[in-house]
């Protein structure tokens, strides 16, 4: 399947990001911490940030929450980081956002969840009070449904109605729609309201890849707001990272998608910055994007037993990842850099020529030398204990000559 043209959308500002309107795919991840615990929740944006989220969510619950989300602002600034920060409200977001004019100010976008704005003649009116205030602070939102929160209501009469059909469709079908119902309704009395359609982001999330990609399929095909993409929840670990790999790639490649999150689920202790890094290896392997040098290296085999390649491989890539903040600020275009470490001579000298930079390490009874490609030319041998230090060396050198000449150019 070919890369489809991207989906025609309305681009929406988010706090300087575009998303949609053509703009590149925006990498956006959430916190976990209390928002209302104002240094926890600085240093997981700042973590998230310096690991290339390009949006945060922060969860905005209760009025200390709300109290807390301009000093999160201003201390992030103080340090230098302008990520935009998206309040998620659900319930009382309205009450929020309205007794906390500083929060609103704050924010770069309101988050709603229209199936738990409230209940029947409430819901219309604190929904518009959302929508309100939207426009008073000239902030975009994004009307996020969740299966696990649809409109009751909207779903019992959209069943209702399916049952009394002549040609009943499948539960499944019923819900789906009621998911995208809920949707462009909500926009549409949004924009009746009078929030511009740029000021309007859509999603739509479930949890089982099949039906995230045939909802979002058909909510492409029925508006042009901008979308963002996420299989809520994933799950942990590997379960996460190919289930939402699989279905946001599908649609990605379809032309599906402006935003994209990946919502894994830590592990224990574990690192939040993980959903940010595989957001970034899906756009970045699928060609969309580039965010960090590549490096390709073999899975290994009986023909390498030697751990070699395999701790070379890792070092290089830690290296490339932990130099990457100050590499883009030094190497402009680093990010395209592709590096190859290989277990042997079988595949190891050609995929080292379609590298930059790449390392064929000795396998099993080969002689001890680890020929080096530069541009697809072999520039080197190397031999001896430390072969790690010496590519690692030779990479930097590659860099420094490739990225850093354009650099120079560039201030000329
Ligand atoms: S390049 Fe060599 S070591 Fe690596 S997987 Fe292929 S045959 Fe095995």
């Amino acid at each position: 399947m070919s890369i489809s043209p991207r989906r025609q959308s309305v681009g929406v500002n988010v706090g300087g990001v575009m998303v949609g309107g053509g703009a590149p795919i925006v990498v956006q991840s959430m916190t976990n911490t209390d928002t209302a615990d104002i240094e926890a929740t600085v240093r997981q944006v700042a973590q998230l940030w310096r690991a290339g989220s390009e949006i945060v969510r922060i969860t905005v619950d209760r009025d200390e929450a709300a109290a807390a989300v301009p000093h999160i602002r201003d201390r992030l600034a103080a340090r230098g980081i302008t990520v935009p920060i998206v309040g998620d409200f659900h319930y009382i977001g309205h009450k929020l956002l309205t007794d906390h004019p500083a929060a609103a100010e704050a924010l770069a976008k309101y988050r709603i969840n229209p199936g738990n704005v409230g209940f029947k003649a409430k819901r219309d009116t604190q929904f518009a009070t959302l929508i309100e205030l939207a426009m008073k602070y000239d902030k975009p939102v994004r009307i996020g449904v969740n299966w696990g929160s649809l409109d009751e209501e909207l779903l019992t009469r959209l069943m209702d109605e399916n049952s009394a059909s002549a040609t009943p469709v499948s539960a499944a079908a019923v819900q789906r729609e009621a998911i995208i119902q809920s949707a462009l309704l909500s926009a549409q009395r949004a924009e009746e309201l009078g929030l511009a359609r740029d000021h309007i982001i859509l999603s739509t999330k479930v949890s089982d890849v099949q039906h995230l990609i045939a909802v979002y399929q058909d909510l492409a095909a029925r508006c042009d707001y901008a979308l963002h993409l996420g299989l809520t929840e994933a799950g942990m670990g590997s379960k996460g990272i190919v289930a939402s790999s699989a279905a946001m790639g599908i649609l990605l490649q379809q032309g599906i998608g402006d935003t994209i999150r990946v919502s894994l689920t830590p592990e224990p202790g574990g690192d939040r910055t993980q959903e940010v890094r595989v957001a970034q290896q899906l756009l970045q392997t699928m060609g969309f994007r580039q965010f960090l040098p590549v490096v390709a290296a073999c899975p290994g085999c009986g023909r390498t037993t030697s751990q070699t390649f395999q701790v070379l491989a890792k070092e290089i890539q830690d290296h490339l990842s932990a130099s990457m903040p100050e590499w883009k600020e030094r190497y402009p275009g680093v990010e395209s850099l592709s590096v190859a470490v290989m277990g042997c001579i079988v595949n190891g000298p050609g995929e080292s020529k379609h590298a930059n930079i790449g390392i064929s390490l000795p396998g099993t009874g080969e002689t001890p030398a680890a020929p080096v490609f530069v541009d697809g030319q072999k520039v080197a041998t190397l031999r001896g204990a430390d072969v790690a230090e010496q590519f690692k060396v030779m990479v930097a050198d590659y860099i420094e000559k490739r990225f850093g000449t354009a650099q120079k150019t560039a201030a000329e």
